[in-house]
């Protein structure tokens, strides 16, 4: 039984990786990935939207990041449409808005929030509001966000310091704590008999990354202690779902990046401002990690630039354009802009 068990799922595995599945994948729609495994890629664009997955368990549904409300609304319903198994756990892959904000949807269904004991360290930091202090980053959401401004923030209230396994003996599913990445607090999802890997925004498959919450050079280490479980497939955060060789795209760019940036290092803010498109050209030359340079990289120029010991620079324009275009509110401007 357990042979043909683990047959069945790796077979299953190699029929995804043959069926083009990675070129046919679209968002809002659930994918299945492996017996009982699902995979959603949300939309962005359109709502600021996390990717999702789902685990069908044989008493219980896992769910892989909260979203915003409204994503825990869209992907909700799919479920149902598979199993009428409770949704008993929601796992944050980190604190941001698009993967966290959800959360008391999904606990008014009876779901319990899960996250990394850093999710709570960087929500103390960011979520000042809900914390007894000045307003935070959900007021500031809940302004552009009607799905916000109706709901509340509910911190994940189980916690675990570096790991949590889910096993049923039918399925498995490893939640780690690799270390500081995207944010200070990014959990990933590792199901080690379908060697499927859900990274939230730890790894992403587009011009996603958002570095002003996190530190390049320990996200390089993180991503290399992922890349040792081996992933067959891998969930990002955002952007479609890939095979393992998306973490080396990932790693290939933040190293290309720091390299870049390197190079200015000790040049003043202004003159490493004047030099991103310069840094753009060089990188989209590579094929391989062209598609992840995008409208922020003159935030992420700065961001590295920082790490590396320079000032910000003196235009907080583009920090605050990029505060906008992620997390806490991609739905904000898209929401303004089509006027919804
Ligand atoms: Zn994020
Ligand atoms: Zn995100």
């Amino acid at each position: 039984m357990k042979f043909h068990g683990s047959l069945r799922r790796s077979l299953f595995v190699a029929a995804l990786l043959a069926s083009g599945l990675f070129s046919r994948a679209e968002v809002n729609k659930a994918e299945p990935i492996a017996p009982d495994v699902y995979f959603h890629e949300g939309d962005i664009k359109g709502h600021g939207h996390c990717n999702n997955g789902w685990i069908v368990f044989e008493d219980y549904v896992l769910v892989i990041d909260a979203n915003f409300p409204s994503g825990a609304r869209e992907i909700m319903p799919k479920i149902r449409a598979i199993t009428d198994k409770p949704v008993r756990f929601a796992f944050d892959t980190h604190h941001h808005g698009d993967h966290a904000y959800g959360n008391q949807i999904w606990v008014e269904q009876g779901a319990v929030p899960i996250a990394h004991t850093g999710v709570i360290e960087e929500m103390k930091k960011y979520e000042t509001g809900y914390y007894g202090g000045k307003p935070g980053r959900w007021e500031d959401t809940a302004k552009g966000r009607a799905d916000v401004a109706a709901s509340k923030l509910k911190p994940p209230t189980l916690l675990f310091p570096k790991e949590m396994i889910f096993d049923d003996g039918k399925h498995r599913v490893e939640l780690h704590y690799f270390g500081v990445a995207h944010t200070h607090g990014d959990g990933f999802a590792w199901l080690p008999k379908e060697r499927i890997l859900f990274t939230g925004d730890a790894c992403v498959n587009g011009p996603y990354n958002y570095l002003a919450d996190g530190d390049t050079g320990e996200w390089i280490k993180t991503l290399e202690a992922a890349k040792k479980l081996g992933a067959k497939v891998v969930c990002p955060g955002h952007g479609p779902i890939a095979t393992g060789e998306v973490l080396d795209d990932q790693l290939a760019y933040f190293e290309s990046l720091r390299k870049e940036v390197k190079k200015y290092a000790h040049k003043k803010p202004e003159e490493v401002k004047a030099a991103v498109e310069t840094i753009r050209s060089s990188l989209k030359k590579d094929e391989r990690i062209a598609r992840y340079v995008g409208d922020g990289l003159t935030s992420q120029v700065e961001k590295v630039y920082v790490e590396m010991g320079g000032k910000p620079f003196v235009n907080k324009q583009a920090a605050a354009e990029e505060h906008w275009r992620h997390a806490e509110a991609h739905g904000r401007e898209l929401v303004q802009r089509n006027g919804k």
